[in-house]
């Protein structure tokens, strides 16, 4: 079975144990993923949040999933884009790599992600996929949890981009590369 793959769909329709959910520091909801994610999950979501007392950029925090059909969210706060010189890529790989260790602490057997930042928060797409799937590749290569790993595209253009991607840096056939 392939551990990682990427995939179009509605993340808050997700079967995945864990999804992933862009945040503001709040923890208390916006619009995107983010919305589309407590609309889904109830009211008892923000009511877990508001306990939480917020989350730094990069880092994570896990709650349950309510009326989701995955058992967990796992909460991080992606960077906004500014112009890249402000340290984006790096808050931008933490946050992958924060979900990925929470979820493997917490034995998760499988996490689904939204593309973090790349909406409202303005993170172009090709750098933030690289940062992403690059972050995704390297802490797979090196731990056994999570099992499987999806990359939940909300359009098919978005999923291109994250395909020629990991075509780019992680086909092992050179005739798979674009
Ligand atoms: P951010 O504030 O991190 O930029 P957004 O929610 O505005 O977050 O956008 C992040 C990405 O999530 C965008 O690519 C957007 O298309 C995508 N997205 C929005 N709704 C969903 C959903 N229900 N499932 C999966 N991805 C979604």
């Amino acid at each position: 079975m392939k551990r990682f793959d990427i995939i179009v769909g509605d993340i808050t329709r997700s079967a995945a144990e864990a999804v992933v959910k862009g945040a503001n520091a709040s923890l208390l909801g916006g619009s995107g993923v983010d919305g589309a994610i407590h609309r889904a999950a109830g009211r008892s979501l923000l009511e877990e949040c508001r306990t939480l007392g917020g989350c730094e950029t990069g880092k994570a925090k896990l709650t349950k999933g309510y009326d989701l059909p995955a058992k967990y969210v796992i909460h991080t706060p992606g960077p906004i884009w500014q112009g890249g010189g402000l340290g984006e890529p790096a808050l931008l790989a933490s946050c992958y790599r924060s979900c990925l260790s929470l979820a493997a602490a917490n034995n998760i057997e499988s996490v689904d992600f939204p593309s973090i930042s790349t909406g409202i928060y303005g993170y172009p797409l090709p750098q933030a996929a690289t940062v992403a799937l690059r972050a995704m590749m390297d802490w797979l290569a090196e731990h056994e949890l999570p099992r499987r790993v999806r990359m939940v595209c909300h359009t098919e253009a978005t999923a291109a981009i994250y395909r020629q991607t990991w075509n780019l840096w992680y086909a092992e056939e050179k005739a798979d590369r674009i």
